[in-house]
């Protein structure tokens, strides 16, 4: 929960938990979860991860993913970061969910809203990771163990999602810009 000490809008003492209205200058104040995309990349039946280079979760397994940007459809926000990241474009063949969770590296906490697909390369091109975000990868079957791990409140969920599907044991689910294709832009 996000507790505003002054109003950011006039200054004035708030010490209020968003959402709320400052009693001086009436501004609305609201605190909403930030939405992330992210794709776990499927090649030979195995699950691209990168180790973290930079807090939190420094040196933990983590799923190419970010923030999405303004107006940014968490598809395109998937795509772009996996590229940003691996140098791999990406198709997206299914939705893996939707977790939340808290990036605890800011003051005060933010809540995230991370939207997950599966993803495959779209070529066989090698992948070169952007060391400022990963200082290193490897491609992990369903039983492997992902030790140590990242964003432990959402991530084993995500891979859990992915086995499920693998399995048989869970139906895919089509991305949502495949089934309602949209253009926000
Ligand atoms: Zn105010």
């Amino acid at each position: 929960m996000t507790t505003l000490a002054f109003c950011p809008a006039c200054g004035a003492t708030a010490e209020r938990a968003a959402p709320f209205q400052c009693a001086d200058c009436s501004t609305w104040h609201y605190a909403n979860p930030r939405p992330c995309a992210g794709a776990l990349v499927e090649r030979d039946g195995r699950v691209l991860l990168l180790k973290r280079a930079f807090e939190p979760w420094l040196g933990h397994w983590d799923i190419p993913g970010g923030f999405c940007e303004d107006g940014e459809h968490p598809a395109d926000g998937a795509r772009r970061e996996v590229r940003e990241e691996t140098g791999l474009d990406i198709e997206l063949v299914g939705l893996l969910g939707m977790w939340m969770d808290t990036y605890l590296d800011d003051d005060p906490p933010i809540t995230t809203l991370n939207v997950y697909y599966l993803g495959r390369p779209i070529d066989d091109r090698e992948l070169t990771i952007d060391t400022d975000e990963a200082s290193a990868f490897e491609w992990f079957g369903p039983d492997d163990p992902v030790e140590p791990i990242g964003f432990p409140t959402h991530f084993p969920g995500v891979l859990d999602a992915w086995r499920a599907i693998r399995s048989g044991a869970q139906p895919q689910v089509l991305p949502y810009d495949e089934r309602f294709p949209t253009d926000t832009r």
